[in-house]
């Protein structure tokens, strides 16, 4: 397989992929070795993921410089999230064991009655690259932690990442045989879902997501994802400090060049502040440098698959045939690379792919609305629910707003954000189960209920 540099079109390195002789070799190690793993006590596997976390940060400059490069993520951003991950390993290593320990929830008679956790065995963990290490953590170390032993497939665009997250995880102390990676593209994933893990976790897009759920029908495999989202985010006319609101939202769009499945990914603005919140948008998005993403300037990188930068452009288009006007960008840039230009696009609707298809770029359409009401109805006309977004200073009116938005995670003046202490889990085609939170550790267990009678 080739690694290449969407930034440059250059190759970084030719790396030998899996097969499906090899795939099947692994699963059976990763299976052979998952009672002695579970064995071990969980202090033991915190230590070791303790361990990872420091490991992590002494190579920090290797791992986020290897993530810019097979990527395009601008170099600070990749910093940002080898650093931004050493929270979730925290939230793990602090919760997992009173999260897992045996309760006893009620006494009967004589008999107790026992909340217990048992692993589900082998876990396999499909992963996609726009957050390479923050997207894999959510699966593989509670997974670890739980007792499981995992098998590894990091998406085929940061597969330097994810060799580098195996290696530091095998010095860390993790077996071999217990931390399994698999390199390949989907062909890959697709034979890899043809052997008998116990559990799929999954994160990439709904296209992928719907073929996995498919291919494992009627196999009774636990099965988590994490898909596509279509990120609803609502100005109201009491945000507050326009410009700062207008600064957020820019990060929210841009950050990550849009390539973050809570990216903002549609704006509806009050009527009563449209036009001058817009403004101030499109001057907040003019200042995201574009550029190559090892210079320290830089705030959007390039656009990691080639690929996605007709499909940007056509949503470009089909807006514009349907009357969206286009304020900022709307090409690709001429020359080497994929890079695609921060792009605003005014008057959108509903019957725009910008509005209802996941952009995945550094493009938004906005809109504009009479009221709360037209806004909530515009905010849950989606097939996605992963995150929205509401500005409103007046709390009360913002978490009234919250309440009636189809979302898996809400946010009131603020976008964009993920905590390792809440659950992370989309509605619709945005997902299937939790991850994060104690929601997240009980995902990767069985639950076992015990009636102990003396
Ligand atoms: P993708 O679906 O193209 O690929 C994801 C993974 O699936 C890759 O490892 C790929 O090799 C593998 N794959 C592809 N076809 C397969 C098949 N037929 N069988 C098994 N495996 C297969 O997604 P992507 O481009 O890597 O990631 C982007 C998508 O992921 C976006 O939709 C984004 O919103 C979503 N995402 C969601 C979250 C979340 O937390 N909800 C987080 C990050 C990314």
């Amino acid at each position: 397989m080739q690694i290449m540099n969407p930034a440059t079109g250059e190759l970084i390195r030719t790396i030998e992929t899996d097969d499906g002789v090899s795939v099947r070799d692994k699963f059976a190690v990763a299976r052979e070795a998952q009672p002695a793993w579970a064995a071990r006590s969980l202090s033991e596997r915190v230590a070791m993921i303790k361990k990872f976390s420091d490991l992590l940060k002494r190579d920090v400059e290797i791992v986020a410089r290897d993530m810019s490069l097979e990527m395009g993520k601008p170099l600070q951003q990749a910093r940002n999230e080898v650093n931004g991950s050493l929270n979730k390993i925290r939230f793990f290593a602090e919760e997992i064991e009173k999260t897992l320990a045996p309760e006893k929830v009620r006494q009967d008679g004589n008999t107790e009655e026992i909340l217990a956790f048992d692993p589900l065995g082998v876990v396999l963990n499909i992963s996609a690259w726009n957050y390479p290490i923050l997207v894999g953590f959510n699966v593989f170390l509670p997974a670890l932690l739980c007792g499981n032993t995992v098998v590894y497939k990091p998406s085929e665009f940061s597969t330097l990442t994810g060799l580098h997250l195996t290696r530091l995880l095998h010095e860390a102390g993790v077996p071999q045989n217990a931390f399994v990676s698999v390199v390949g593209e989907g062909d890959i994933g697709a034979q890899l879902l043809q052997l008998p893990f116990d559990c799929v976790g999954f994160t990439g897009s709904y296209a992928t997501g719907k073929k996995i759920s498919e291919t494992l029908a009627g196999r009774m495999t636990r099965l988590i994802m994490e898909l596509g989202g279509k990120d609803p985010l609502y100005v109201t006319e009491e945000c507050g400090d326009l410009e700062a609101v207008a600064d957020a939202v820019a990060e929210g769009v841009l950050y990550n060049n849009g390539q973050s499945c809570c990216a903002v990914e549609r704006v509806y603005v009050h009527e009563k502040i449209h036009d001058a919140f817009v403004e101030q948008l499109k001057a907040k998005m003019q200042a995201w440098k574009m550029g190559d993403p090892l210079d320290a300037a830089t705030l959007c990188g390039a656009i990691t698959r080639g690929n996605h930068l007709s499909f940007l452009k056509a949503q470009v288009d089909d807006a514009i045939a349907k009357g969206a006007q286009l304020v900022l960008g709307g090409k690709p840039q001429e020359g080497k690379g994929n890079f695609f230009p921060p792009t605003l696009l005014l008057n959108a609707s509903h019957s725009m792919d910008l509005m209802r298809e996941e952009t995945f770029g550094p493009l938004i359409g906005v809109m504009k609305v009479k009221n709360d009401t037209q806004a909530i109805e515009l905010m849950n006309d989606s097939d996605y629910g992963l995150t929205s977004s509401v500005y409103c200073r007046n709390l009360e009116r913002g978490k009234k707003l919250l309440a009636e938005v189809n979302t898996g995670t809400g946010y009131l003046n603020c976008c964009d954000r993920v905590s390792a202490w809440l659950p992370w889990s989309g509605r619709g085609h945005s997902g299937v189960g939790s991850t994060l939170s104690k929601l997240g550790i009980f995902a990767f267990c069985h639950a076992k209920a015990l009636h102990i009678r003396s």
